[in-house]
């Protein structure tokens, strides 16, 4: 695709991303036909090759309207285009360019900026906690939507206490902590059972995905640099394996800090190897298999079906495809992977379990009444 930015993104670190990303684009279309929002819309605006147009034509100088930051809000961000297209396009890194470009010439409305800002800065807050313990006591009295998103109370046993010379830091996340505790202690005790000690640095927080993704990309970076500064002393001194991530939108993001500092000087070498030391803990879990497995035998007694989603963060933004769940033995339990390049649009009848804890909320919303896609059709001027 050829360009001609404007001036005023010309010899800009992110006029010069964009440029040689565009570049690479021959408008085949071949993503399009995988796009969930093209998909679901219909519409060539509301595909991947649809917006690479509208970024571009943006950056060549045409002036941006709310239909354009609409076009662009609804993108999933979940990278299918990346994994179909035959040319290596990095879509996600030139929709990330193209939000921010376009946010900076269209206001938005202000109750939708009250709620980005609440998102943003209340997701990752310490009031998080206490607001979902809240939740959790007078869940039975919300209303039912809210209900949904406030989940039960959850039992999440006990931290390991032996120590091991082995060791990982796992990154605890923001709202995991409080909203489903069971899945860190669970993934410590996995890894205990296997001879590795889960090590979590008490100032490490949020990754940096809410922030970066609700376009405070800044945010996300001070967030970025945070966790970098927590887990250094652990990373220099080698006393780590790796870091781990056991919410796939999560490990996309740190495996992504490399790229969002970049151009920092302070930074830029310590997350390049934060992200190379990053791991989804999918990508451990088949090396200890074996010995998990001996120790299960006899003491699982599920023997339903279950459906495995493998989320887009996994599938196509850390390019893990690996059938993982394949390589559990069928007395665990049998799975039922979902088609590969759907991401969660449709609930299967199955109960779910996904490497990403916001998925099967996502699925069961979709399937509900309630689901927005007809108020997503809408097109503004
Ligand atoms: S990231 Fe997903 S939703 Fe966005 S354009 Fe690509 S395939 Fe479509
Ligand atoms: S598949 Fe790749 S090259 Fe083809 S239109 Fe989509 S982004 Fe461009």
């Amino acid at each position: 695709m050829q360009t001609q930015l404007a001036p005023e993104y010309q010899n800009t670190a992110h006029g010069q991303e964009a440029e040689a990303i565009l570049r690479k684009c021959v408008h085949c279309g071949f993503c399009t036909a995988t796009c969930p929002t093209y998909q679901t819309l219909g519409d060539e605006l509301d595909g991947p090759r649809g917006r690479i147009y509208l970024i571009k034509q943006v950056l060549e100088g045409k002036e941006p309207t709310r239909a354009t930051q609409v076009h662009l809000d609804r993108c999933l961000t979940c990278r299918n285009c990346e994994s179909t297209c035959p040319s290596g396009v990095q879509y996600g890194h030139l929709l990330d360019i193209g939000r921010q470009v376009v946010d900076e010439k269209v206001p938005r409305p202000a109750g939708e900026r009250l709620k980005r800002w609440a998102l943003k800065e209340g997701i990752p807050s310490p009031l998080f906690a206490p607001a979902m313990k809240l939740g959790q006591a007078v869940r039975g009295l919300l209303p039912e939507s809210i209900q949904a998103k406030v989940p039960p109370k959850t039992a999440h046993g006990a931290w390991p206490t032996r120590e091991h010379a082995r060791k990982v830091l796992l990154l605890a996340g923001c709202v995991q902590p409080s909203m489903l505790p069971n899945i860190n202690y669970a993934t410590a005790r996995v890894l205990d059972a296997v001879g590795v000690q889960t090590v979590v640095a008490g100032n490490a927080g949020c990754c940096g995905a809410v922030k970066f993704h609700l376009n405070d990309q800044d945010g996300g970076r001070a967030q970025m640099r945070a966790n970098i500064d927590a887990w250094w002393p652990m990373v220099s001194s080698g006393q780590v394996e790796c870091i781990v991530v056991n919410a796939s939108g999560c490990s996309a993001m740190v495996k992504d800090y490399a790229h969002a500092l970049k151009d920092d000087a302070q930074y830029a070498d310590k997350a390049g190897r934060i992200s190379a030391m990053a791991r989804d803990l999918s990508e451990l879990l088949p090396a200890m298999l074996p010995e998990l497995a001996g120790r299960l035998q006899g003491r699982v007694h599920f023997k339903g079906k279950l459906a495995y989603h493998p989320p887009c963060t996994l599938q196509h933004a850390q390019k893990l495809r690996g059938a993982w769940n394949a390589t559990w033995p069928s007395w665990v339990f049998r799975c039922s992977p979902r088609a590969p390049n759907r991401t969660c649009a449709a609930a299967p009848p199955e109960p779910i379990r996904s490497c990403n804890p916001s998925c099967p909320g996502s699925c069961a919303h979709a399937s509900s009444p309630r689901s927005m896609r007809p108020a997503a059709t809408k097109n503004p001027r």
